[in-house]
């Protein structure tokens, strides 16, 4: 008998209740007792939905995030958070997000740092580690939860399977204030999780799953042992466990992994289905082997057939030690494909979100238990979903694959290198040293959203709409113009997200009504689904920049959002590499690109903010990514004539690891987030001798501050102490979309009045 269990299930509501409850729980709108109920409610749903598996996750709820709540749950808070006054849920929320409720917290503080969650989109309260830090250990949240769970849903003894962070990945999400050696801290942490787990046994559970995920990374010498030291520790106590390990594979770690003296593995087959045999091999014979078979991480159906294909010769090998999971929590998953009433029907008979990836998994287990006889429907339905997808023409255009064939390097190539290149820009377009522009977006003000939306639903019509777009941009370009900018943009009006915008035209995406994905505590995204070959049948930006072009003598910035950007910002293909949807991209873009040329746009940025964030986990994979990153890039902006200057955009300040191959990019001008590190982070730059021009941000756009004239000259002239003040120009750290003309007007005009002195003093 092969065992079905779930690693994890998405908190937030199938209707995103949680992210109400919480924001209006913080507005003061309700009470703790409201959003207690709100999230009472949502756990009973959650193993009401699981409660037909063997094992259910208990403790994978949280009000805001798993590993702020592990740090509750082991007494440790950031030292400002500690000894405030106010209750459990006040300290919480204080360290999640600075304060607990809207305006009436006396006691806020800065919020705890927060950074990606492996290389998902799910944003972490990292732990806060000095010298002294103390642990106490505080197990009521999972406690409680583990009785709710016995109490209303139902759960047989021993059903319900407490979930938590282990303390060697805790250990390693956490950062150092004063440089203590975050590993010192194990050996302080170890009674605590033995106590935890006497407690978790004492009170039901057979079963703790140990979440290591940190053992799909490349680790050193002193943290494998850590691993060792820990679970030695921890096998002396009452419940088994399950180490989970998931989003990749284990490689060096994997003998470790197999003899660390725990009671169960999880491995992430999805991402790993190369090693399985070799863990079948190695794991001892008392250990359970629990296999993620079904991909935690994407939403498409499972090829069950394809799958039991490889899981049944490993279920007669290991029999009842062999248990049957998705490949991770499915956290990272929308919900429930039933909500999605308004997809095309092609399309969703392909997909499967968290619920019916339980169903999935079900049939699964049903299949290895009672033979694939006893599902045989359900197969044959999966599989004709399975065959429609491989073979439709919606997701097969052969013009485009031929089209990916005939790539060329040349097709990724300026005509002439950068020097000969910027001479004849700066002929054709004539800028003044120290030139400025922005980012892309100016401010989206309550009646451009409105706009967008009622011609969304209809109640706008087209021209209707189409005017008040090009009010907005008549605007902008007035404003920009008044404040005497040299390079100016649209302004972005007509544009809700930067990848929505272009998935919305492009052919081969699709999008869900309420496939929204966790991002950070109450904030979700719903990521565009890339399903199909990527084509582009319209011009997608053209108009909106040529009419802005109209209205001005400046040169008119064309903007557009890359293609690596679009791909890591989508749900995407499973049935080819990354790279390959990535190319299609660029090809899209590209004849945008050249449309907008053809158009008279001499200046086109394409915008990369997600390149960074692409980077794969494991170390020695990056550069092969950068690798296909930057020649999509390439494929993308190159085609040009010498004399068009081409941007890029970056919105983030860690440049060390990358630095070559933004070089490789070889856009003319790159813009980047540098305000806050006061220009330290163009020493790259320089060490690597950067050979093209910069735009190193000097307003930091997340605030409302208004810099002032000799904050930015400053800034500047740290920044030409580290590249040529002719290969400099000076603009925002990024868009300006969030914030209200009332901050922008004043900033630009100090940005503006910046750059002149700057010129004078040259
Ligand atoms: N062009 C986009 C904007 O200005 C860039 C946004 C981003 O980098 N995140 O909004
Ligand atoms: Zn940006």
């Amino acid at each position: 008998m092969a065992l079905i269990h779930n690693l994890g299930f998405p908190r937030i509501g199938a209707q995103r209740e949680l992210k109400f409850a919480l924001e209006s729980f913080w507005a003061g709108r309700t009470t703790d007792t409201d959003l207690e109920a709100t999230a009472l409610t949502l756990r009973q749903q959650h193993w009401l939905t699981q409660h037909t598996l063997d094992l259910v996750p208990v403790g994978d709820f949280s009000l805001y995030d798993q590993v702020l709540d592990m740090s509750i749950t082991l007494g440790h808070l950031p030292k400002r958070a500690q000894g405030l006054p106010g209750s459990e849920l006040d300290q919480y929320f204080r360290v999640a997000r600075g304060r607990s409720v809207q305006g009436q917290d006396q006691h806020s503080i800065q919020a705890g740092e927060m950074t990606k969650w492996f290389d998902t989109n799910y944003h972490y309260i990292v732990p806060e580690m000095t010298a002294d830090t103390r642990f106490t250990l505080n197990p009521t949240r999972l406690l409680n939860q583990l009785s709710e769970a016995q109490a209303h849903a139902d759960l047989q003894p021993g059903q319900a399977k407490p979930v938590i962070i282990g303390p060697v990945t805790y250990l390693w999400l956490s950062k150092s204030k004063d440089g203590t050696d975050r590993l010192a801290l194990l050996d302080q942490l170890l009674p605590l999780y033995s106590a935890l787990l006497e407690q978790l046994a004492e009170a039901g559970a057979q079963w703790v799953q140990i979440d290591e995920p940190i053992l799909t990374t490349e680790l050193s010498a002193e943290w494998k042992q850590a691993f060792e030291t820990a679970y030695h520790t921890l096998k002396a106590n009452r419940p088994q466990l399950l180490l989970a390990t998931y989003f990749g594979t284990l490689q060096d770690n994997l003998q470790l992994v197999c003899n660390l003296p725990v009671a169960g593995l999880h491995v992430d087959a999805v991402r790993g289905r190369d090693e399985i045999t070799r863990i079948v091999d190695w794991l001892p014979s008392h250990k359970i082997l629990s296999v993620g078979a079904i991909d935690g991480r994407n939403i498409w159906k499972t090829d069950l057939n394809a799958t039991l294909d490889w899981l049944e010769p490993i279920a007669a090998k290991l029999g009842e030690r062999l248990w049957v999971a998705p490949s991770c929590s499915l956290l990272h998953v929308p919900v429930d494909l039933t909500s999605e009433t308004a997809l095309d029907q092609d399309i969703r008979q392909w997909l499967a979100f968290a619920c019916q990836k339980l169903e999935e998994l079900q049939l699964l287990g049903q299949a290895l238990n009672q033979g694939r006889d006893a599902i045989a429907e359900a197969l044959a339905e999966n599989q004709a979903a399975i065959d429609s997808r491989r073979q439709s023409p919606r997701v097969h255009n052969p013009a485009v694959k031929q089209a990916v064939a005939e790539i060329t390097p040349a097709l990724g190539a300026r005509q002439q290198a950068y020097p000969e290149r910027a001479a004849q820009q700066g002929e054709h377009l004539k800028l003044p040293l120290y030139p400025t522009t922005t980012i892309g977006s100016f401010p989206q003000t309550a009646d451009i959203r409105q706009a967008r939306r009622d011609y969304k639903q209809g109640t706008l019509s087209k021209a209707d709409y189409t005017s008040l777009m090009q009010a907005a941009i008549e605007h902008a370009v007035r404003e920009q113009e008044a404040l005497g900018l040299d390079v100016l943009v649209h302004g972005e009006a007509e544009r809700n997200d930067m990848v929505e915008y272009f998935g919305e035209q492009l052919e081969g995406y699709t999008f869900s009504q309420f496939g929204w994905v966790q991002s950070y505590g109450s904030r979700c995204v719903k990521p565009p689904i890339l399903f199909g070959d990527i084509s582009r049948p319209n011009a997608m930006t053209v108009d909106w920049i040529t009419y802005a072009q109209s209205l001005t003598d400046k040169p008119m910035k064309g903007m557009l959002t890359g293609p690596v950007t679009i791909l890591n910002w989508s749900f995407v293909r499973d049935d080819q590499p990354r790279s390959e949807s990535c190319r299609q991209l660029a090809l899209a873009i590209r004849q945008e690109v050249l449309d907008l040329e053809a158009a008279g746009v001499n200046i086109i940025q394409i915008d990369e903010a997600a390149l960074r964030e692409g980077l794969p986990l494991r170390q020695s994979e990056w550069q092969q990514y950068l690798d296909w990153a930057v020649d999509a890039f390439r494929i993308t902006a190159n085609g040009v004539r010498d004399t068009t200057q081409i941007h890029t955009h970056m919105c983030y300040s860690e440049f060390n690891d990358i630095i070559e191959s933004i070089a490789q990019m070889d856009a003319d001008v790159i813009t980047i987030e540098t305000s806050r590190s006061d220009m330290e982070l163009l020493d790259v730059f320089k060490d690597f001798a950067y050979p093209n021009e910069i735009g190193p941000g000097v307003y930091d756009i997340h605030t409302p501050n208004i810099p002032s004239v000799e904050q930015m000259v400053q800034l500047m002239q740290k920044a030409a102490e580290r590249i040529p003040a002719e290969r400099l120009w000076v603009n925002p750290d990024c868009g300006l979309k969030t914030r209200q003309w009332a901050e922008v007007t004043p900033a630009l005009t100090h940005m503006v009045q910046a750059a002149s002195a700057l010129r004078a003093a040259a």
